[in-house]
């Protein structure tokens, strides 16, 4: 090649780089005064797909309303493919009225195009999806265009966003996922209690108790603390996630360990991962969009600041915990019901003062920030999913899980749940069903052909047990078109196999 045409591609290469450079986000090109239509949002991800070499667009699916959910890919390389590198994925705006986790999310695929954020990319592969609920976005409603709240519906996987959204996991295994949101602290009983909860940003780690050890002591231990510390040097206050209240009324605890939100739906798959919840607007969702977009891609850019100083020993944990999980070692016991306990530790909780309009520190007395096993449960080696139940067979293959063959072993029997009654038990301030069971040994013949077989040695493992186990408290039969698995007087229908 001769030294014009190496000249003009230099050029070029530089020119398209600095232009990606300068492409704004609609928000800025809007002066922050309108969040970002789905169109605009649609024009500006290709945009940076035509005009960057380092990201790629992929449309991981579509809404209930047609609408496409894309996943902007960033990689120096071919995505997922370069094993030294750590793979991260951020999602937006389940709740299509939480404006600014979209808006924050745009903002930081504007800034990984930066060279001087090039640092990240020679260590992660980011995958942003940034707008979960585009049909709930055009309406500024928290739910989809079938009204359901996608972020309790990563169980069942009902709606056509949180399958795409779980088929786009499962594509990669991203090692540390993050799921970004707003908080309402407003309200009346806050304004009668006489402080609320300011926190720009908040940020919580999984809970469910059967998520690996390491994984949960580490979030708590020390990515929390790194990236609310990032965020109050960037000048953002912050705070760890922390629902209930008002404190005296309700008690203060950490997160739900329900598996059907974004966080523990991949947490429970040991997975590093994370809620951020930024501070919605008071009297609409425009007021202050600059400065909540902005902290919530602070958070985030945090995130990936901690990801890419401890690559190598998330990667190294990750992998192990999860093969473990596959090896079906993992934990003899499934924790299948918990509550929020208290360890004598008072939580001094920033909060807003009404009286005197001013940040100030209250001290929580009941403050419950540890979950406890109340019933958990031997882990089969399997279960039987009769094939008859074709919404179960359904789920089973929208969460693609492994089914193998089924050939009864000497050393194995077949157990089943006979329904006595059912009662109810306190999750979280609801109450829900608690089924009243007596486990039998199943002395019929199985006639394999009528059923599938799904072994817990899988990476899905413990929330398989979770979903299938009917006195979960998270489990399918709590969830309205999965309660007539449960009839009382009658056997349940799913069968456990285990060891003798
Ligand atoms: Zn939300």
């Amino acid at each position: 090649m001769n030294k014009l045409p190496v000249f003009i591609l230099i050029s070029f290469v530089f020119a398209s780089h600095l232009l990606a450079q300068q492409i704004s986000t609609p928000l800025e090109k809007n002066k922050y005064q309108k969040v970002t239509s789905y169109d605009e949002l649609s024009a500006f991800v290709n945009l940076m797909d035509e005009k960057s070499g380092l990201v790629k667009v992929e449309i991981i699916g579509q809404s209930v309303q047609g609408r496409n959910l894309y996943a902007l890919k960033f990689s120096t390389s071919e995505f997922g493919q370069d094993k030294s590198k750590i793979k991260v994925l951020f999602m937006a705006q389940q709740h299509g009225n939480e404006q600014s986790g979209k808006e924050g999310a745009l903002l930081l695929a504007q800034a990984m195009l930066k060279p001087e954020n090039r640092y990240l990319l020679d260590k992660i592969d980011l995958a942003i999806v940034p707008q979960m609920n585009p049909d709930g976005s055009e309406a500024n409603k928290r739910r989809n265009g079938n009204a359901t709240d996608l972020n309790r519906n990563h169980l069942i996987l009902s709606e056509p966003e949180t399958m795409a959204l779980h088929r786009f996991f499962d594509k990669y295994l991203f090692e540390v996922t993050m799921d970004v949101h707003e908080y309402s602290p407003y309200g009346e009983d806050w304004e009668k209690y006489g402080h609320r909860k300011n926190a720009e940003e908040t940020l919580g780690g999984t809970t469910n108790p059967n998520v690996s050890e390491n994984i949960r002591q580490i979030s708590e231990t020390e990515v929390l603390p790194f990236v609310l510390n990032y965020l109050s040097q960037n000048k953002y206050t912050s705070f760890e996630y922390c629902p209930g209240g008002p404190p005296e009324i309700d008690y203060i605890r950490h997160s739900t360990f329900d598996i059907n939100d974004g966080r523990q739906s991949f947490g429970i798959l040991n997975t590093l991962s994370f809620i951020q919840e930024g501070k919605n607007g008071e009297d609409n969702f425009i007021e202050n969009l600059q400065r909540r977009a902005e902290g919530q891609m602070c958070g985030m850019r945090g995130m990936l600041e901690y990801v890419s100083l401890h690559k190598n020993e998330i990667k190294k944990m990750v992998e192990s915990d999860r093969k473990i999980l596959v090896s079906g070692k993992s934990n003899p016991k499934v924790s299948i019901q918990s509550d929020h306990f208290g360890n004598g530790q008072k939580l001094s909780l920033p909060m807003y003062s009404y009286s005197t309009h001013k940040d100030t520190v209250v001290i929580v007395n009941d403050y419950r920030p540890v979950v406890k096993t109340l019933y958990d449960v031997q882990k089969p080696e399997g279960y039987l999913v009769p094939k008859q139940a074709k919404d179960l067979v359904e789920w089973v293959g929208k969460h693609e899980l492994i089914i193998t063959e089924f050939k009864k072993q000497k050393n194995q029997e077949i157990e089943q749940y006979f329904i006595k009654g059912i009662d109810s038990i306190d999750f979280e301030r609801d109450m829900i069903i608690n089924p009243v069971v007596e486990t039998k040994i199943f002395e019929g013949e199985i006639n394999a052909s009528d059923y599938l077989f799904i072994p817990t040695a899988q990476l899905k493992g413990n929330m398989i047990v979770l979903a299938l186990e009917p006195k979960s408290e998270l489990g399918l039969v709590t969830y309205e078109p999965f309660r007539y698995l449960l009839k009382t007087g009658e056997t349940f229908p799913v069968l456990r196999v285990v060891k003798k």
